[in-house]
């Protein structure tokens, strides 16, 4: 059956004005190439996956660009070979038929694809470390709408770029999988390394200058757009920060972690040039605490070298965040996502201590409320940081940290745009995601409710388009369910940490 969509177009749709002649002209190049294949598919319901070669018009309900100050009224997304062609379409402008048409209901809100800019799949299953997962994490992330993750620091960074490598080449299920890389620092050694006199095999003390821009150079080879510096001198953070921008590469830091001579100062690191801070800007316990003094200077400092920020609330929240919110923090069963045996084991593990004391999360929402009023909400971004501990995942973690931004104060416009286009900024890759815009990555999320006024309803996820293709969130989970973790006693083998040493 084919579909006419001349006449049904809603009365209130805006008009659009002055269209450039080219848009007019790629028009005419899509309609020729429906009237020349002569589409007869059906219409696509929610539940089929349409082919990301496929041509696709998604109509109806609102819309949310990642750059307007609010929703407006969603005409037409016209989608085709996974890149989309125009928003706000008015789809009677002429006289042709659309292969596939996507209908929304009025309560139903299109946003651009989440982008997780702290994205570990690093899961810590059987109390010897932490290892990657990449490809049930990946699956999770993507059915909760998170269409793009930069995943902040790997043990295993080539499990990450062999399955980024499948997913780009559509062998496998997943989101844009953004590679970091190894730490740089000595938490390539895990929390095996706690005062500075402790070696690293992976990281050693005497580490050289050349080692260092080796190891720059040898990551970024592997198409890594973004280094993770922990627990580097500032010596040698200053060496990696001016070889990554060499090769185009951002660089973020997890800074003042540390009373030891091997951290660097979040001062510091922005003057040599980080492009991105993670978790806080001073860790000073409270607003007494007399390292908050120099929050505001750290402020300044960030909005003057407009460096991005990604205070990982829902993290550092954690447990308390939990309990004050029990019914908002946690809505689904997220443990049926791991293997039988890997279930019995958390259960066994518990419940964790808060990351951190009230009175240190009390600082954090304070110095992200303090960037956001000093004229940086541009500069925030959302990042989970769940390394997994518990039976908890990192894909509905993304949710907990919006919801989390909000309870700190911020209106959800922003933390919308924190989720979508400040993440594709802070990543150096907003050409191509971050926004419903032409020429971009169609990728986005239709949600049922106005995230705009609630938050909450971004959780509430019909469909999830990524480079095209149309996914079902409910088929997704469905097919990760059980597949997370060892399967059994036998089967550790890899998933716990082992060191690789730098040199031979
Ligand atoms: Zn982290």
């Amino acid at each position: 059956m084919k579909r006419n969509i001349l006449n049904s177009l809603d009365s209130t749709v805006r008009p659009r004005e002055n269209l450039p002649s080219t848009r007019y002209s790629i028009r005419f190049f899509i309609y020729t190439i429906f009237v020349l294949a002569n589409f007869t598919q059906a219409l696509a319901s929610d539940k089929d996956v349409v082919a990301a070669t496929g041509s696709l018009l998604i109509r109806g309900g609102w819309l949310f660009d990642g750059i307007s100050e609010n929703r407006r009224r969603n005409s037409g997304i016209l989608i085709h070979d996974g890149k989309i062609v125009d928003v706000d379409f008015l789809s009677n402008e002429q006289s042709s038929t659309l292969a596939r048409v996507i209908e929304l209901a009025e309560s139903e809100t299109i946003l651009p694809g989440f982008i997780d800019l702290h994205a570990h799949y690093n899961l810590d299953l059987i109390d010897q470390g932490r290892a990657e997962e990449v490809v049930y994490n990946g699956i999770v992330f993507l059915a909760n709408g998170v269409t793009a993750t930069w995943s902040a620091g790997e043990f295993y960074p080539e499990r990450v770029i062999a399955q980024r490598d499948l997913i780009e080449a559509g062998h496998a299920i997943g989101p844009h999988l953004f590679v970091s890389g190894p730490y740089f620092g000595a938490f390539r050694c895990e929390y095996n390394v706690s005062v500075a006199a402790d070696e690293c095999a992976a990281w050693p003390n005497n580490i050289t200058e050349k080692e260092i821009r080796d190891e720059v150079d040898k990551w970024a080879q592997e198409d890594v757009v973004s280094l993770k510096i922990k627990q580097a001198t500032p010596d040698e953070a200053k060496i990696i920060i001016e070889q990554a921008h060499k090769h185009g590469m951002t660089t973020t830091g997890h800074l003042a972690n540390y009373n030891v001579e091997y951290d660097v100062s979040t001062r510091d690191a922005i003057l040599m040039g980080m492009d991105r801070i993670e978790h806080q800007l001073t860790l000073a316990l409270g607003r007494d605490d007399p390292r908050s003094a120099q929050m505001n200077e750290m402020v300044d400092l960030m909005i003057k070298h407009q460096v991005y920020y990604g205070p990982n609330l829902q993290m550092y929240g954690g447990i308390n965040l939990r309990n004050a919110h029990p019914t908002e923090m946690t809505w689904a069963d997220e443990s049926k996502y791991f293997t039988p045996y890997t279930q019995a084991r958390l259960l066994q593990r518990g419940i964790p201590s808060p990351e951190s004391e009230q009175k240190e999360y009390d600082q954090r929402i304070i110095e992200l409320m303090a960037l956001y009023d000093a004229g940086g909400k541009h500069l925030l971004v959302v990042g989970t940081d769940e390394p997994v501990y518990t039976n908890m995942l990192p894909g509905f973690a993304y949710h907990r940290e919006l919801l989390a931004m909000t309870y700190a104060g911020l209106p959800p416009i922003d933390v919308l745009k924190a989720a979508t286009i400040n993440g594709a900024m802070a990543l150096g890759v907003a050409d191509r995601l971050g926004s419903l815009e032409s020429g971009k990555s169609a990728d986005l999320l239709v949600v049922k409710g106005n995230p705009l006024e609630d938050i909450k309803t971004a959780r509430s996820i019909r469909l999830i388009m990524k480079a095209g293709q149309v996914h079902d969130p409910e088929d997704l989970l469905r097919s990760a369910e059980g597949k997370i973790g060892p399967a059994g006693p036998t089967d550790h083998a890899d998933w716990a940490f082992q060191v690789k040493p730098l040199r031979d």
